[in-house]
């Protein structure tokens, strides 16, 4: 599932073709897709979470926790998987995550809620991620 790194698209034009409409705005556009709307807000489903651009692994689904914020929330990632940016649009404060192996936009990072006993929620559209469930 996971696309070798000579498939890997280089320009937006690859990424265009690869992907849907909608996931091309979200994934490449930094869109976000709007609340309650996606397909992994509720799931409980065992099995793991991969970036739906490039397939590397991002969460396992022990991770998924429920915030109540209409989008899955993580309050962890696989070591590496994730990277932060800062991202100061809309007038707000916000650290936005991207896949760290094919740059794109995941959803954003929030610290200090106590949703869970890790204090991280990372707020992910449904449209950036794909669940592998597993098959044990
Ligand atoms: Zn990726």
């Amino acid at each position: 599932m996971t696309l070798p790194d000579s498939e890997l698209p280089r320009t937006e034009d690859e990424w265009r073709v690869r992907l849907s409409p909608d996931e091309f705005r979200v994934l490449r556009e930094h869109g976000t897709e709007p609340a309650w709307t996606g397909e992994y807000v509720d799931t409980k489903t065992a099995g793991m979470y991969r970036c739906r651009a490039c397939g590397v692994e991002l969460y396992p689904s022990d991770t998924k926790f429920d915030s109540h914020c209409g989008w899955p929330s993580f309050d962890d990632a696989i070591p590496g998987a994730i990277k932060e940016i800062e991202d100061n649009s809309l007038g707000m404060r916000r650290t936005e995550i991207r896949c760290a192996r094919c740059d794109s936009h995941l959803g954003h990072v929030f610290r200090g809620e106590g949703f869970t006993p890790k204090d991280t929620r990372h707020c992910v559209n449904s449209l950036s991620i794909r669940l592998d469930p597993s098959t044990t």
